[in-house]
């Protein structure tokens, strides 16, 4: 039984999620104290419930996998504590409901890399936010994937149906995930390339008019945009109220994806100002990887040197999320990552 202590770090839900995905991997149980012990609202929430249960229904469902209290009973909402015992990791088509705008794209983060270490295709059916502040949006993850793996085949295949913002939820994601005949391979990002495309886009609905337009207009003047780099996406109204601001930047090794959202009280300039002082923090730097790639690309790296692969990338930063993941993935794993300051950022090697 590996024992885990959620305060450790960053104190938050990524050290569950990870627990949760190594444990099916390596068929270790874990028991974790202090789940989000460094949250306003500690404890599992619906979100982090649900991560759970997908885990659970991948690992062969309630009567094979098992999460539990202190009690032995199922775990519900508010839980600080949980014992996990997984089974054997059962590929298939599942669909998986958050219930409230939790963002369903941390359940992907969960069963993703078990599903892939499976023999066959997974099919998903994800329910819930893809836009949430705080997650990876599943605009970030559908531009990342191809980083997810170094032979450069996409491991998954996200598909969006329905957007889903804070606080109405309802979003819908289709996912594949193909599990690759060898394995994972090792990660290699030093260096960026020459920038090929770069863009903003705005994605409402049901917002006042002009909104969209303000965002953009002050994103396309710091960032020196044309008007074609810019891109006004009305939604159905149904699919909202909600406001996502986005800018990509394509290079040769490396697609980066910024993001900030509309939130009540919050100015469309300000929206806009919060997202301009990440791309512009990543434009002053040359080193790849963005502090939010950097955490989410530690699992692949410790798998693919299970199979003797030896990844490394260069960070911009290295998150307290970046290294708290380390550290968990250390507890399942026998593998050990390397952290050094270099050329002005992080390179990280496992
Ligand atoms: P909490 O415990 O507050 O619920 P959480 O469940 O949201 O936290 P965290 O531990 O905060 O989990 O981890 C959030 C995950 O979302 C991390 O993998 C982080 O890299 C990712 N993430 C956060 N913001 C972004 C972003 N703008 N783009 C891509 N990924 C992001």
């Amino acid at each position: 039984m590996i024992e885990l202590d959620g305060s450790l770090g960053e104190g938050g839900g990524q050290i569950l999620r990870t627990a949760l995905a190594l444990s099916l991997i390596t068929g270790q149980a874990f028991r974790v104290e202090n789940i989000r012990a460094k949250r306003p609202k500690p404890g599992l929430m619906r979100q982090h419930l649900a991560c759970v249960q997908a885990a659970v229904t991948v690992g062969g469902g309630v009567g094979k996998t098992r999460a539990v209290n202190n009690a032995g009973e199922a775990v519900q909402i508010g839980e600080t504590s949980l014992t996990f015992m997984p089974d054997e990791i059962c590929a298939g088509d599942y669909e998986f409901a958050i219930g409230s705008a939790g963002s369903c794209m941390l359940v992907l983060q969960t069963v993703l890399w078990p599903l892939l270490m499976a023999k066959k295709v997974s099919n998903l059916i994800l329910r819930g936010g893809t836009h949430n502040p705080m997650a990876p949006s599943l605009s970030f993850l559908q531009q990342v994937a191809p980083y997810f793996s170094g032979s450069g085949e996409q491991v998954f295949e996200a598909e969006l149906r329905r957007h889903g913002f804070y606080p109405a939820g309802g979003g819908e994601v289709l996912v594949k995930i193909t599990p690759q005949a060898q394995g994972v391979m090792a990660i290699d990002l030093m260096q960026r390339g020459d920038l090929l495309d770069a863009y903003a886009e705005c994605l409402h609905a049901g917002l006042p008019k002009g909104v969209a337009e303000r965002e953009l207009v002050v994103v396309q003047k710091a960032l020196n945009l044309s008007e074609t780099q810019c891109h006004n996406r009305a939604l159905r109204a149904n699919e909202g109220p909600g406001n996502a601001l986005l800018v990509v930047l394509k290079y040769e090794h490396i697609t980066e994806v910024f993001a900030s959202y509309g939130n009540k009280g919050v100015s469309a300039e300000q929206v806009a100002q919060n997202l301009l002082k990440e791309v512009l923090a990543y434009q002053a730097h040359t080193a790849p990887v963005g502090p939010h790639l950097a955490d989410q690309l530690m699992i692949p790296m410790a798998l693919a040197a299970l199979q003797g692969g030896e990844s490394q990338y260069l960070a911009t930063e290295l998150t307290e999320h970046s290294r708290t993941n380390a550290l968990v993935i250390e507890k399942f794993l026998p593998v050990q990552f390397e952290v050094k300051e270099q050329d002005g950022g992080v390179f990280v090697s496992v």
